[in-house]
Parts: structure tokens; sequence; C-alpha cells
């Protein structure tokens, strides 16, 4: 089916697949602008599900309840990758699906994505496949002691991922993945963490919101300050080479970059996301345009808002370990007058789980970082 390519209008409706905290932030820019949302995943009473107009439950694999889901709306899009291409593909038979299956399916498969990236001549983290103790064994060989082993479907926030320490460790790292396509990764020293979250429109127009700065705790990201304290030449570089890789996908919508910064001085991408991103989530609050505004706004074929920084800002995660000795203090996090409070109304807080985030504006980007992190440890003064 051809779709049009005239704008979708405030009051229409868009269907988003996935329901959980992007969808929501992204319901909440939507209906802001006079949209309505309709979202579709196996759960109910959901973080997107709670703000949208309608939300409906149902396996990604069930493509009648796809299709028919696609036909109630003007335009699908999604808030994780790991939707299947033959969910995509049913969608876009009733609706346009940006961005489309071709970028999900390249971004789903760490192996697909770096091939892809070194393909088109993008600085990626030395990578091999492994499909068997011979092939880890040689790729170890080659990457030192410790590598890190990872799945390459359906992996994020450091799921799926074993660090191989010594030559003893690579059988049971493998036996431990089971039977799934696997890649080895060499292990970066590096000196930073940034991401560069970028949008992309209708029309070819590419805009972002400059380089971020992250901090990872057990492989989840726990803080982001922006701007990213980094040499101007080298955030130029991040910049240019996420907006080649929007380019080189034919992305519509919003995109994420990760790199590693090497102690060397040297941009390596670790991973995209098809989609805002959490180390975004400050745009909230400190940006003309939000992550969550500007893939609306692409996604329907409008112009893109300005990305300005309206001022420094820092964003912590409220992973679900913060309610270990009961619910938090949300007054006092409250109290702090540059602080912004998000929760994703998730009623079971496990330990690891993304239940929220602190935004914290400031003059600069540590002082906002100062600010979130000790909104964050009043949340449970006890704990330290
Ligand atoms: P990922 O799910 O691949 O983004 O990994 C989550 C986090 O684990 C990253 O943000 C890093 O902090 C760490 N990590 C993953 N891969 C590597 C690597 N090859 N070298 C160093 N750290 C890594």
């Amino acid at each position: 089916m051809t779709h049009t390519t005239s704008p979708i209008l405030p009051g229409a409706t868009i269907g988003v697949l996935g329901s959980g905290q992007l969808g929501r932030m992204f319901a909440i820019a939507a209906r802001r602008m006079g949209y309505r949302v309709h979202t579709l995943s196996p759960e109910t009473d959901t973080p997107t599900g709670q703000v949208a107009d309608v939300e409906i439950r149902a396996p990604y694999d069930d493509l009648d309840a796809v299709r028919s889901f696609a036909a109630g709306v003007d335009v699908v899009t999604f808030e994780f990758e790991n939707v299947l291409s033959a969910t995509a593909e049913a969608a876009a038979e009733y609706a346009p699906v940006r961005p489309s299956g071709a970028v999900l399916h390249c971004t789903q498969n760490r192996l697909r994505e770096k091939r892809f990236l070194s393909g088109q001549g993008f600085p990626v983290t030395p990578f091999r496949q492994v499909n068997s103790l011979e092939e880890l064994q040689a790729g170890l060989a080659e990457f030192g002691y410790p590598s890190i082993l990872k799945t390459a479907g359906f992996g994020y926030d450091g799921k799926g991922q074993s660090r191989i320490g010594h030559p003893g460790e690579a059988a049971p790292a493998l036996q431990a993945a089971g039977q799934q396509e696997m890649v080895l990764e060499a292990l970066v020293d590096f000196a930073a963490e940034l991401s560069v979250v970028a949008a992309r429109g209708l029309d070819g127009q590419v805009v972002h919101w400059g380089v971020i700065e992250n901090v990872h705790q057990r492989h989840i990201l726990d803080l982001s300050l922006a701007p990213a304290r980094l040499d101007p030449a080298i955030a130029r570089e991040a910049v240019e080479i996420a907006q080649a890789v929007l380019e080189a996908l034919d992305v519509v919508g919003v995109l994420c970059v990760e790199f590693f910064l090497t102690r060397k001085g040297r941009l390596l991408i670790n991973e995209l996301a098809p989609r805002p991103h959490n180390s975004g989530h400050l745009t909230f609050d400190a940006c003309v345009t939000s992550q969550f505004e500007q893939q609306l706004r692409a996604v329907c074929g409008l112009p893109l808002g300005a990305t300005d920084l309206l001022r420094p800002a820092a964003m912590a995660n409220l992973l679900g370990d913060l309610w270990e000795g009961g619910p938090p203090n949300w007054a006092a996090a409250c109290a702090f007058p540059n602080v912004k409070l998000h929760l994703y109304g998730k009623p079971d807080p496990r330990p690891g789980r993304k239940m929220g985030h602190l935004t914290a504006l400031g003059a600069t980007a540590e002082e906002a970082a100062f600010q979130v992190e000790a909104a964050r440890r009043s949340l449970c003064p006890h704990a330290i």
C-alpha cells in the first residue's frame, strides 16, 4: 500500500507498538499537541496505556490484531526495537510505519547492525561473530582478556552479556548463552561514554541535541549530562557520525547513536537505538523541543522543532532498587526546586527496573549533576 506524504495533523491518531516509558513520554507529547494515541502490547495498565486513548492487549505476533490496530490509526511508530519484522510488515499494510521495518531489522540484531555500520565505514567496537567454541577462542586470541560475549538479538541494558576474564570462562559463557547467535566484542578501555540523539524528518532534514555524556552502573544508564564535557572537535565528529548514520539508514524519526570515547580520543559506535533514548530524557525539561515531540513531528511529516538546550541539564535514573526500604520520599526530591520528577506508572519496583527519572537544570552540567544526584539520594536517606 502506498501512503500519502502530506503531514498527519493534530486530531489524527498515532499508533505506538510497545507500551513502556518511552511510549508514555511520546504519548504525553502527542496528546499535548492534540493527537490521539493508541498503543498495542501484550500487557495492560502499561506506562503508555495509562496515558493513551486506547490500549490494545495482544501479542506482537498476533498479526490480525496488529492489522486491525494499524487500520485504526494514521501512522504507526514503535517505542522499542524488538518488534518483529512480520509485525512491522503487517502494520505497514494499513498505515505508514515510521521508522521503517528495514531500520528495525538492521538495529535489532547486533551483528547486522555492526556489519552495516562497518560496511558503511563507520567506526565500531572490534567484533567477531561466534557460533562455536573454536570461533570464540579465536576471537579471544585476537581481542585478549577480558572480552565481552553478547547475544546478537534482543539485548539491552547489559542483558545477554557476559564478560570473559580468562580462558576458563569461555566455554561456560557460551554454554550459558545456549544456541543463540553471538557476537564477541573487545573490551573498550573508554574515557567516556557518549550519545548523540538525532532526528530526521520525512523531508530528510536532520537535527540533533549535541553530545550527551553518560555514566552506566551495572550496564544500566545511571546518569546523563548535557552538554557533554568534551573537546569541541570530538563533539563535532560525534555529531557528524550520527547525522551520517541517520542518512545511511534513511531513518524517519529519532535515533540515538551510543559511543565509546577511547582514551586515545577515538570514537567507536557501541550501538544504535532507533527511537527516543534514555540519555535523551533530559530534553523533555531542558530543550525547546524534546526527543518525544520530535519523534511525533518526524513520524507525522511535520517540520522539526528547534533542539536548543535552554540550560545545562542532568538526568538520573530511578531504578526499582530505590524501593527496597519502602516507597521513596518523593516530597524530599521535590524540595529541590530545579529538579523535575518523572515516574512511569509501573506498579512493580523490581531491582534494576527503570521506574522513573529525575532531571535537574543548572548553570553547568556538573552543577545539574550534583543537584540531581543529591535529589536522588534524598529519596531514601537511610540507604546511604
Ligand atoms: P550495551 O547493552 O551493549 O549497550 O552495553 C551496556 C553497557 O555495558 C555499555 O554502556 C558499557 O558501559 C558496557 N559495555 C558494553 N560493551 C562494552 C565493550 N565492548 N567495552 C566496554 N564496555 C562495554
